[in-house]
């Protein structure tokens, strides 16, 4: 059970980043690692305390302390043999996750130090690979197929939980690799593509089909995956190439971004911010763009609009891009640092959160609304804001939104919309259709997709025991 006193003696030590002046001018991963002694040490402050709720935190259900407890006494391969019975990607989350067991940890709580549990995870998973605990495992086939549309972190560990349980699993994807927002959203800086490719070759050597460049779209008579809902399942059609699977998991993510609709919308430099950073990834994978394609900060001034993480990979991919400035807006207020009375445990704490992109440099504000977009022959040369502010509703509900200064220009040749994503609509589907991750409960986290993948292989399997059952 970790050291019961490490607690009190060891203080919390993050990897942290490498310096801003060397990591700018690259998009190699950001965050460093500890040595394997402060790793261990920092393991055993996990005190084993009577109820961990960083098990209830983590939608995984990881059990931290268990495997904190045996990389604390240098038992790497069964702190991963641990931790892989819970996650089945402990190599992605490790590095991206927000870490909401951190949150829900006692020490954290109490000492404002929880765990590194993250960080612990990200170095468990990498050792596994460095030392080969990872093994390929080859599961006995029942006969029954299932095929998963999206190769995200939800339609990964669908396909992956599916396989193990001995399903013939094909994998549909539209893209020209595997990885969904993983590999065409997060930048490398915070996760090298090479670590998908690791485990996606695992996946393929235990019996995984990947399909690329293939777009499954699923129609019936008024509707698509990503359209209006219609109750009629019985309009429903399957694609031809899905007919022969005895059941199909739609893990299709979030497609449809969230757009600013002001005026000046169409000028040349507005971008949703995924047109930058999906290109930027293939870029680095080796894809080439016409100048005319190519969306580059490089000597502009870039606005982001929208404060969250989506923003904040814009901001670090601008600055590796060669941007002259960037600012970023946010029409929320700024939220309190350190503690929040308003989102008091077991909430989410909303509290203000400084990202490495931020710590290499950028303007931030809040309380800013968006009135247009400005230019000239057609290109993008500023943006019109006016600071706000939120007042109560008297009739509750929405607070209302009311000027708070006068409108100002901030100049831009490149404004990059990072506002949220739509969450799909979809038709009541045949019983055998399964939806699963973003796609299913709107934009999120990785460690939800993975772990709403893994839920749904559990239903598709109790579904067709039962539908065996029943023939
Ligand atoms: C820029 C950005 C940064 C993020 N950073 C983080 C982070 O640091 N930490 C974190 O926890 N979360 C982060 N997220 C959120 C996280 O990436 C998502 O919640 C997660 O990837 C959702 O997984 P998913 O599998 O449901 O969907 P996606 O990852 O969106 O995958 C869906 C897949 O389905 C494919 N597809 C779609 N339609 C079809 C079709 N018709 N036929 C075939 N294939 C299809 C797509 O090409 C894609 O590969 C970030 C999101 C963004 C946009
Ligand atoms: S997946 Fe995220 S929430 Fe779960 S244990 Fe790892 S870091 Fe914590």
């Amino acid at each position: 059970m970790g050291n019961p006193k490490a607690f009190l003696t060891v203080p919390r030590k993050e990897a942290g980043y490498r310096p801003v002046h060397d990591r700018i001018h690259d998009f190699g991963e950001v965050e460093q690692t500890l040595n394997t002694k402060d790793r261990q040490e920092q393991a055993s402050r996990c005190m084993d305390c009577g109820v961990p709720f960083c098990h209830w935190a983590c939608p995984l259900g990881n059990k931290d302390p268990e495997w904190n407890d045996a990389l604390y006494h240098g038992e790497w391969e069964n702190a991963y043999k641990l931790l892989k019975k819970t996650n089945p990607f402990p190599e992605f989350t490790g590095r991206i996750c927000p870490a909401l067991c951190e949150k829900a940890c006692i020490l954290y709580h109490t000492t404002g130090e929880a765990v590194t549990n993250r960080e612990n995870e990200a170095a468990i998973a990498e050792r596994a690979f460095l030392e080969g605990y990872v093994t390929i495992e080859k599961p006995v086939r029942n006969g029954k197929k299932v095929a998963v549309i999206g190769s995200g972190p939800a339609g990964l560990a669908a396909a992956n939980e599916l396989n193990l349980m001995g399903y013939s699993v094909t994998v549909f994807e539209k893209n020209e690799a595997a990885g969904g927002l993983l590999r065409y959203g997060i930048p490398n800086f915070k996760l090298n593509k090479t670590v998908i490719d690791r485990r996606i070759s695992v996946m393929e050597q235990e019996g995984v089909e990947f399909r690329y460049n293939e777009e499954l779209i699923m129609k019936n008579e008024e509707s698509s995956v990503d359209g209006t809902a219609v109750a009629n399942s019985s309009l429903f059609t399957l694609p031809s190439s899905l007919k022969d699977y005895d059941a199909i998991v739609i893990a299709t993510g979030t497609p449809t971004a969230r757009d600013l609709k002001a005026p000046g919308r169409e000028l040349k430099g507005v971008h949703l911010a995924l047109e930058l950073l999906s290109q930027q990834n293939r870029v680095l994978a080796g894809m080439t763009f016409s100048d005319e394609e190519r969306i580059t900060a490089k000597g502009k001034d870039v606005l982001v609009i929208g404060g969250g993480d989506t923003g904040s990979d814009c901001i670090g991919t601008a600055h590796r891009q060669g941007c002259k400035s960037v600012t970023q807006i946010e029409i929320m207020p700024k939220p309190p640092v350190g503690h929040n009375p308003n989102t008091p445990w077991p909430n989410w704490p909303v509290i203000l959160k400084t990202t490495s992109s931020h710590e290499e440099g950028c303007t931030r504000r809040w309380n800013i609304n968006t009135l247009e977009f400005l230019g000239k022959d057609g290109k993008l040369t500023g943006v019109k804001i006016q600071p706000i502010d939120w007042k109560p509703n008297p009739e509750g509900g929405r607070p209302i939104m009311v000027e708070a200064g006068e409108p100002e220009i901030i100049k831009a040749e490149l404004v990059l919309l990072a506002m949220g994503f739509l969450k799909p609509e979809h038709p009541q589907y045949p019983e055998n259709v399964f939806v699963c991750g973003d796609a299913a409960n709107g934009a999120s986290l990785v460690v939800r997709a993975i772990a709403s993948g893994k839920q749904t292989a559990r239903k598709v399997d109790e579904f067709i025991i039962k539908k065996k059952l029943r023939s």
